[in-house]
């Protein structure tokens, strides 16, 4: 198996072909930058832990490059940084017992260019091969370019897929900027309270990032307390942990949805919503 950029690497946990790993795998998350499927997809990789019949695939599509530096980091160089964060994606999917990580290397601005060739080339082969259940991506109201980017390359991989091939569901994880807005009707409730001992350390492996002055792992574990919490009012909380999901399966089944329209429909149903109550409690 091999990927257009020269950068790019490849690591099977257990040891083996990775090819025969990306066959096996059952939930795939695809995602901007290391440390990302980590606090999106935490409920897929919870669900592949330690099974013989479920294999978890991540694929980070940029080489972290431009990340903030200070503290032990302060002195290195950008090409050093990449490294950093590429070891430190690895030492996460070895915790994670993932059947298989793939660092695609693209520089993020590549990514956010529509039809780059060496993009869409593996990310086509990602998906011909891996044949997955569910996977998770970012959503398309994330407001970080690059997320929504993967986002974009994505689904364009996936529509290139005859509709057999395609996966049975897609979903578009909260990331940077929360879900909370979408309508319950229109949230997937990923519960991430089955592993409480994974999901601390697994975010603590980005130590580059957390000591560049972003504590993820706080404001991620936070996020999913409150998310259990606040689901709903009039019931103790059934969760521990959750982080919501758009369900992007349409746009997979009808390659004629506008993927604009589509994330646009979620918005007017918050906008509904809001002057529905409104003009309700008024007594209008
Ligand atoms: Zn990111």
């Amino acid at each position: 198996m091999k990927f257009s950029h020269p950068a790019s690497d490849i690591t099977v946990p257990a040891g083996g072909d990775p090819a025969a790993a990306l066959a096996r795998t059952t939930h795939l998350s695809v995602a901007a930058h290391q440390d990302d499927i980590e606090v999106i997809a935490l409920s897929g990789i919870a669900a592949c832990y330690g099974r013989a019949d479920r294999s978890f695939t991540g694929v980070v599509v940029t080489n972290g490059a431009g990340s903030s530096r200070t503290g032990p980091y302060a002195a290195f160089t950008d090409e050093q940084m990449q490294e950093v964060r590429r070891e430190e994606q690895r030492k996460a999917a070895a915790l994670g017992k993932y059947g298989l990580q793939v660092q695609l290397a693209h520089p993020s601005a590549d990514v956010k260019k529509p039809g780059h060739p060496g993009v869409a080339a593996d990310l086509d082969a990602v998906f011909a091969a891996a044949r997955p259940e569910v996977v998770y991506l970012h959503n398309p109201a994330d407001k970080h370019d690059t997320h929504v980017a993967v986002f974009l390359r994505s689904i364009e991989a996936i529509r290139r897929l005859p509709r057999a091939r395609r996966p049975l569901r897609v979903l578009g994880c909260e990331g940077w900027r929360n879900l909370d807005w979408l309508l319950d009707s229109d949230k997937v409730v990923l519960d991430d309270g089955a592993m409480p001992g994974l999901a601390g350390p697994i975010l603590a492996v980005f130590d580059s990032q957390i000591a560049g002055g972003k504590r993820y792992d706080l404001a991620v574990a936070g996020r999913r307390a409150a998310n259990a919490t606040f689901l709903n009012s009039h019931q103790s909380d059934t969760l521990t942990a959750a982080t919501w999901a758009m369900d992007l399966t349409p746009l997979v089944e009808d390659d004629g949805l506008s993927v604009e329209e589509f994330a646009i429909a979620h918005v007017e149903r918050l906008r509904a919503d809001v002057a529905a109550r409104l003009a309700r409690l008024s007594g209008r």
